[in-house]
């Protein structure tokens, strides 16, 4: 969906479309809506969940105790959060009860 005033771009933003260059707003039809359909960074599932969702069957298991439900087996993995410069986390899931915890 470009801007009829200037030929930017536009950019669905509350609920209406947005042009950053000029400042142009329009509401959606229900046809854009679903063409201009932009995913924001920051409101998707946790990354390290995703990565569990996708690989938790062929993790490696370790003897620790579930905060949840007291198992003491769970998946885990290593990874490395957002930054380069952050501590790497371990990824813990219950094999039990699928609760997924942190341990930094
Ligand atoms: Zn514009
Ligand atoms: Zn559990």
């Amino acid at each position: 969906m470009f801007c009829p005033k200037c030929g930017s771009l536009m950019f669905p933003e509350k609920g209406r479309l947005h042009c950053n260059s000029c400042g142009y707003e329009r509401s959606f039809t229900g046809k854009d809506a679903v063409v201009t359909k932009v995913t924001k960074p920051g409101k998707e599932k946790p990354a390290e969940t995703l990565v569990l969702d996708e690989i938790t069957e062929t993790l490696p298991r370790t003897r620790v105790e579930c905060p949840k439900c007291g198992h003491y087996e769970a998946f885990w993995v290593m990874r490395q959060t957002r930054a380069a410069d952050e501590p790497t986390t371990r990824i813990y899931r219950c094999v039990k009860c699928q609760h997924t915890w942190r341990e930094y």
